[in-house]
């Protein structure tokens, strides 16, 4: 059967050195006969080799577009398995949406957003996970995520499932022959050696389930409250690690009412850094807003910055502060270190427990120092992309939840001594959830809902 040819522009809609119109499908070939020539017009691109490059014009009718360069990819060894036809052309908004319109004047059609990788998910040239991870590496917002997500494109996450998949239909198999042919195969102590199989395979799940929390981490950035008794410094701190003055600051106590969010990277770490206002008792009503939310904020964060006034002595504020901390990933930076302290780092680090930096934000001195204890305690000796397999996607993990639930129901089915067509059940549930990942047994609705996210011209 075949195909419609789809047509998009693959690049960004500014204005650029060099735009690609892209098109995919069983006309692609025969749409850039009608409106490629070269300098000789001598060339028909559907006899050319594949993957190549050729110099020459995209006309419509009488009319020259654009000078281009056209590569040329013939099915299956292209992104989506089909003829793909690449136009380079300047990289003008005008004459980029123009050749377009030429492509689907002669044939092609627009593809929805993300309709090529759904076409090399739906030809087999890539699972599911494998689809996904393309998303993240053109949304990826670290070096950290870049990797994860490189890592999960060529194919780990899928190679993880495919081995435990395959461990578990080993065994169904073994069961179901067993049953079917008792008198040639022994199931004896079987449920031993099964359960020697589940918890392998539940220890692979649990390691992976373990790693989706830093994955979440690196994908979608660390959320960071900063928090502090007003006029410590935190709107300075904010500041300096942003590199320009987007919050304001003042030395009127409690300016810094709304919420201010911001991304910043440190050593390719992400951390998505909440600025709030500080937290005091007060009768201010807006004010009070803000403590609320600060509280609340700080609950709900993955790193807490506490930041303190080195020169002036703790108040109540503070030790409020040192109290809510306490069971909360935090650091101390003891700031103003440029004036004379009321209080030393060691005063500091006893009371909180926590490591502490001393900084002025006003100087911009320790900054680096408290870069580097970042970085140390979120990933030093826990994340390392050589053989590491991270799961970043909510959707993955919830498949892996359900796979083990149902491996937990087989051990349960063992110990109680249930007949070994009950494992089967539960084990081809584990199969299927597993399956759920790579792509499987998915209804359409999900993969329109995954493709959907993608943006135009993948
Ligand atoms: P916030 O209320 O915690 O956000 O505090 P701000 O960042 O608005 O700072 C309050 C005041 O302290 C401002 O006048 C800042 O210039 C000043 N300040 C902040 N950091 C330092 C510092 O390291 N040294 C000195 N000397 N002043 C600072």
């Amino acid at each position: 059967m075949k195909t419609d040819t789809i047509a998009a522009i693959a690049t960004g809609m500014t204005n650029a050195g060099i735009s690609i119109v892209r098109m995919s499908g069983d006309e692609a070939l025969e749409i850039i006969d009608k409106i490629y020539y070269s300098p000789k017009k001598n060339k028909k691109l559907s006899e050319v080799a594949s993957h190549t490059v050729h110099y020459g014009y995209i006309l419509d009718g009488e009319q020259t577009i654009d000078e281009v360069m056209v590569l040329v990819m013939k099915g299956p060894n292209t992104y989506t398995r089909e003829d793909v036809v690449e136009i380079d052309c300047h990289g003008g908004v005008v004459v980029t949406k123009k050749i377009l319109e030429t492509v689907i004047k002669y044939g092609a059609r627009v593809a929805e957003p993300g309709e090529f990788t759904k076409r090399a998910f739906v030809n087999g040239r890539i699972d599911l996970s494998q689809a996904e991870a393309v998303i993240d590496v053109i949304n990826a917002k670290n070096e950290y995520a870049l990797s994860s997500s490189m890592s999960q494109l060529k194919g780990n996450i899928l190679n993880r499932i495919k081995d435990i998949r395959d461990n578990v239909i080993h065994d169904v198999a073994f069961i179901e022959a067993a049953l079917d042919d008792p008198e040639h195969i022994e199931i004896g102590n079987f449920s031993e050696t099964l359960l020697m199989n589940v918890d392998c395979n539940l220890a692979i799940l649990d390691k992976l389930l373990e790693s989706a929390d830093n994955g979440r981490l690196l994908r979608e950035g660390i959320k960071t409250v900063i928090v502090g008794k007003p006029n410590a410094g935190k709107s300075s701190l904010m500041n300096i690690l942003l590199g320009e003055d987007r919050a304001i600051v003042t030395d009127i106590a409690g300016t810094t009412r709304d919420t201010l969010e911001e991304t910043i990277n440190i050593h390719g770490i992400t951390l998505n850094i909440v600025d709030t206002a500080g937290i005091r008792d007060t009768d201010d009503i807006i004010e009070e807003i803000g403590v609320k939310k600060a509280k609340e904020n700080a609950e709900k964060a993955d790193l807490v910055i506490y930041v303190v006034d080195g020169s002036r002595d703790l108040d109540q504020n503070d030790y409020d502060i040192i109290e809510m901390i306490k069971d909360i990933k935090c650091v101390v930076l003891l700031n103003k270190s440029d004036l004379k302290p009321k209080i030393t780092a060691e005063q500091i680090e006893s009371l909180t427990g926590k490591k502490v930096v001393k900084i002025s934000a006003l100087e911009g001195t320790g900054i680096e120092e408290f870069e580097t204890l970042i970085k140390d305690l979120f990933y030093e000796g826990k994340l390392n992309f050589n053989d590491e397999v991270y799961l970043t996607n909510i959707r993955h993990k919830s498949a892996i939840v359900e796979a083990k639930e149902s491996l937990e129901q087989v051990k349960q089915s063992i110990m109680d001594g249930m007949p070994e067509d009950f494992y089967s059940i539960d084990l081809m549930s584990a199969y299927n959830s597993l399956g759920y990942i790579i792509g499987e047994m998915v209804d359409d609705d999900l993969v329109n809902t995954i493709f959907k996210e993608f943006c135009m011209g993948k």
